[in-house]
């Protein structure tokens, strides 16, 4: 489903990302792990066209969309809910939630029922039901949190980027968003996860790809990564 080889990018002069390679198939959950700096927020963003890859090939469901603009490959089924709460403070919570589908309308391809996407995503986070008139810039930091992973669900998307939806959550929404990723993966939903909680992102993924300085230094089934001694020293607490 997304596929991406030799990709080489990075900030002004300095490369960050040194030619990873890696594949998303559809209906898996792909974990990217790595420590602070690593490049992994930098691999999100050369995939959804926030910058440009300056070596390598990105494709998605077949197409190339190498150095395609991202709005574009929003188009294509790409749902990116990068790093940070970005959530449009001045609009109310149903009001960001149909903009997360805008991509989709303006696209070639309309998919599903815009109406029936909105109860499905109050479905998966009730919190958010409860505040829907609510203007976004006055929900907690996690109620944030969720309100940007169910904008990007809202696109209906092939595949859905999630940067650190556990960041500077309260133990308790962790678990929530953790349990969430699960439903979503039942549903078929194809990710790839960005999450400084090795272990759960472990738990919850198919697959996984270890980055260490720009490079994949380890990869392979789940299952096995959360075994392998090298990574629980490094990544699991060594438990
Ligand atoms: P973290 O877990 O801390 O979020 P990460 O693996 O996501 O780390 P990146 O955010 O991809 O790492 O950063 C990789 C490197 O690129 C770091 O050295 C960082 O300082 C640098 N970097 C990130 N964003 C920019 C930017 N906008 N301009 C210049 N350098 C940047």
């Amino acid at each position: 489903m997304l596929s991406i080889s030799n990709l080489h990018a990075g900030y002004g002069k300095v490369e960050v990302l040194h030619g990873i390679s890696l594949e998303v198939p559809k209906g898996q959950v792909v974990t990217l792990i790595g420590s602070n700096g690593a490049g992994k927020t930098t691999t999100m963003r050369a995939i959804s066209g926030m910058i440009a890859p300056r070596e390598g090939r990105i494709s998605l469901g077949g197409h190339d969309i190498t150095g395609e603009e991202s709005h574009r490959i929003a188009r294509r089924g790409l749902a990116h809910s990068p790093e940070g709460r970005r959530v449009f403070a001045t609009m109310t919570v149903t009001d960001n939630l149909l903009l997360g589908a805008f991509p989709r309308l303006t696209g070639a391809r309309v998919r599903g029922d815009v109406n029936a996407d909105l109860e499905r995503a109050f479905v998966y986070f009730p919190r958010l039901k409860e505040r829907r008139q609510q203007l976004a810039g006055t929900l907690s930091g996690g109620e944030q949190q969720m309100l940007a992973m169910a904008r990007a669900m809202m696109m209906n998307p092939e595949v859905v980027l999630l940067d650190e939806p556990s960041m500077g959550l309260a133990p308790i929404l962790v678990d929530e968003v953790f349990r969430i990723i699960a439903l979503l993966r039942q549903e078929g939903v194809t990710m790839l996860l960005v999450e400084q909680f090795a272990a759960a992102a472990l738990n919850v993924a198919d697959y996984g790809y270890v980055l260490e300085n720009g490079r994949i230094a380890v990869h392979g089934p789940a299952a096995k990564l959360k075994n392998d001694p090298a990574v629980k020293a490094a990544y699991l607490g060594g438990h």
